[in-house]
């Protein structure tokens, strides 16, 4: 029996991810050690609901200091979701957070590999922060990566680490460079939810800058699509693919749906620009397109939608019988 190992599996792509394939019928080993960078009990949220598929296994650990290679023997996939995440605590005394579960934790992963019988696939979550203020959009993956955050450059370097393996060792990596994956579960220091939650609690809406920078929003499911494929598709080795979610969006457009979705006006606060967010992203997708049959499905006020609902049910009262 082989098995796929999701690392993140309580983070909101990695729980994601890991219901996609318990639902295919996979045995799945998911790690995650908890950390504090957001409320835990919302990752322990995540996992319950894993925990109620027989072929789902959680293991407790850091990955900066995990002995891989017992667990490798019988892998045939590795979804390497675990990071720091979070462009702005990057800086500062943060970094050290970065440096630890972003470069160090997919190196040693990385030299387990090498020695791991049967695996397939290790696809690495990578980001569109690698490509900072990019030349030219949409941005394709030719395009020099710049980053413009520290959390950036350590997202780079583990990538960069995962083909330096690739080529020497022929570890059959292949890295995923998501653009602002949303939806349910999604993070509680990321926009959208930041947003839904001021609503429920009427409160101000923090908005960076003046809400005319673009991105690229990507749903969920279609993020977790994107891994599938990568997981599978033997042409993917040795690739790097936007996952992008199809267009490319100004963020003051994107407030106004939600003003539609929510059904009142938001009360907006404009604060200054977060520094290491780039102004603008957009993905070109035709490489993921082409070899890995990557469409996006599902578009923003859909998305936003389904994420409305699902904030509305996470911060709902508790009510004592
Ligand atoms: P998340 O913080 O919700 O999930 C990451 C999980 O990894 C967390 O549960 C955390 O506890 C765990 N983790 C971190 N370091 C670990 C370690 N050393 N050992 C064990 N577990 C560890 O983040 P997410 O939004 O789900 O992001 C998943 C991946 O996707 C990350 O690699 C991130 O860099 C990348 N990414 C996310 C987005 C996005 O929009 N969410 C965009 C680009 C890239």
């Amino acid at each position: 029996m082989t098995i796929s190992v999701v690392t993140g599996a309580a983070g909101f792509i990695g729980s994601n991810l890991s219901k996609a394939l318990l639902e295919q019928g996979k045995t799945v080993v998911g790690i995650d050690h908890f950390n504090d960078y957001y409320d835990p009990s919302l990752k322990r949220r995540n996992i319950e609901s894993l925990l109620a598929y027989p072929g789902f296994k959680l293991i407790e650990a850091d990955l900066s200091q995990f002995d891989w290679q017992p667990l490798l023997t019988d892998t045939d996939v590795v979804y390497h979701q675990a990071a720091q995440a979070g462009v702005r605590a990057s800086w500062g005394q943060g970094f050290h957070a970065y440096t630890e579960r972003n470069i160090t934790a997919t190196q040693l992963l990385l030299e387990a590999a090498r020695q791991a019988p049967n695996l397939q696939r290790l696809v690495y979550a990578s980001t569109s922060s690698v490509y900072g203020d990019a030349e030219c959009f949409p941005t394709s993956e030719q395009v020099a990566p710049q980053p413009v955050s520290p959390y950036g450059i350590t997202k780079l370097a583990a990538e960069r680490l995962c083909f330096l393996y690739q080529r020497n060792f022929g570890v059959p990596v292949t890295a995923l460079r998501y653009f602002t994956v949303y939806g349910p579960g999604q993070r509680p220091d990321m926009a959208f939810h930041k947003f839904f939650r001021a609503v429920l609690k009427d409160e101000e809406i923090p908005i960076y800058g003046d809400g005319q920078q673009t991105r690229d929003f990507t749903y969920i499911s279609d993020a977790v699509a994107g891994n599938l494929a990568a997981g599978s598709v033997p042409a993917a080795v040795g690739q790097v693919f936007n996952i992008g979610g199809g267009s490319r969006v100004v963020l003051s457009e994107v407030l106004d749906t939600i003003e539609q979705i929510v059904g009142k006006p938001l009360r907006r606060r404009h604060q200054e620009n977060a520094m290491g967010d780039a102004r603008h992203t957009a993905a070109d997708i035709s490489r993921a397109r082409t070899l890995l049959g990557y469409e996006p499905k599902v578009g923003l006020a859909e998305g936003l939608a389904q994420e409305w609902a699902w904030i509305q049910t996470l911060y709902a009262p508790v009510v004592v019988a």
